[in-house]
């Protein structure tokens, strides 16, 4: 990704896409101090861009530093970015993290970056509409006194990417991931809906990351009169439900058709939550959210 055109904005200014590098000692390399966001512009206009730009700078308060641009100016750094890259349909990827001043664990008088670059980014998944297929993942969402769940930081990532790279060996799209308590969790960069007797089932978002697209789906849902059921999902409910998805802003709503041995059928719940989904990005549903 770093040998193309195009400009990266990065501490208040724009540099040449192939030039915007960091260096080696940087804390965030070696330490994981970095949290991001992912978003998606649709016709030009980033969906939930506000959420998105306060879920960083509480990911990086929770992480203990504080992102040196308001976030009023991060929105403008991502809306001068999305300009410039002159894409309508588009992937944003804001990212903030301590820099290389102090080495070690400790590192409280590093200077906080933050950079915005923006992407085409087609479907997270190949034939997405079809349904994805899952396998078990070998890691578990940690503990909420184990790490700190609710940031989107990097370091809870190592876990993700693990978990991907083996469900890609073994012929998969993704994988389910349970929490520290056994329950159903999340895939490694979406959460998890079921659908079981014309409801929804989906896990609360106690341990993990209680994803944007989670809550617009759960709101499409009930404007739908579609009963939303947030609980604990144990692993041998799997067999009982009809239809499943996952939600992620890269994602947006891809059915899946197989998690293991059990396999689900898209039908009428995921479809035309798909449809509202694709409505609502591109500005023709209204939705309070
Ligand atoms: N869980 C994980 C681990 C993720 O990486 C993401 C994507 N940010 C999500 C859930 C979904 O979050 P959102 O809908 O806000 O993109």
């Amino acid at each position: 990704y770093d040998d193309r055109d195009g400009y990266i904005w990065m501490d208040g200014e724009f540099a040449a896409w192939r030039d915007s590098k960091v260096h080696i000692l940087t804390h965030a390399l070696h330490y994981a101090s970095a949290v991001f966001e992912g978003e998606r512009a649709y016709g030009g206009k980033i969906f939930r861009s506000l959420d998105h730009s306060k879920r960083l700078h509480n990911s990086a308060r929770i992480m203990g530093f504080e992102i040196p641009f308001t976030v009023e100016q991060l929105e403008e750094a991502k809306r001068e970015a999305l300009a410039k890259s002159g894409l309508d349909s588009a992937y944003v990827r804001a990212i903030a993290w301590r820099g290389s001043e102090m080495m070690g664990v400790s590192a409280q008088n590093n200077t906080i970056h933050l950079a915005v670059a923006v992407w085409s980014w087609g479907d997270y998944f190949a034939d997405k509409m079809k349904g994805i297929r899952l396998t078990h993942a070998e890691w578990r969402r940690p503990a909420p006194d184990t790490a700190p769940c609710h940031a989107k930081a990097a370091g809870l990532y190592m876990i993700c990417t693990l978990s991907k790279h083996a469900a890609e060996k073994a012929g998969y799209a993704d994988a389910l991931m349970l929490d520290y308590r056994g329950q159903v969790a999340e895939a490694t960069g979406a959460n998890i809906f079921f659908v079981r007797d014309n409801a929804l089932h989906t896990p609360t978002p106690d341990c993990f990351l209680n994803g944007l697209t989670r809550q617009t789906t759960i709101k499409l849902a009930q404007a739908r009169q579609i009963e939303v059921i947030e609980r604990a999902i144990m692993p041998d409910e799997l067999a009982t439900f009809s239809e499943c998805f996952i939600t992620g802003s890269a994602a947006e709503i891809t059915p899946v058709a197989e998690i293991g041995a059990h396999t689900y059928k898209p039908a009428e719940i995921s479809h035309s939550l798909v449809d509202d989904y694709t409505r609502l990005v591109n500005g023709k549903m209204d939705l309070a959210l």
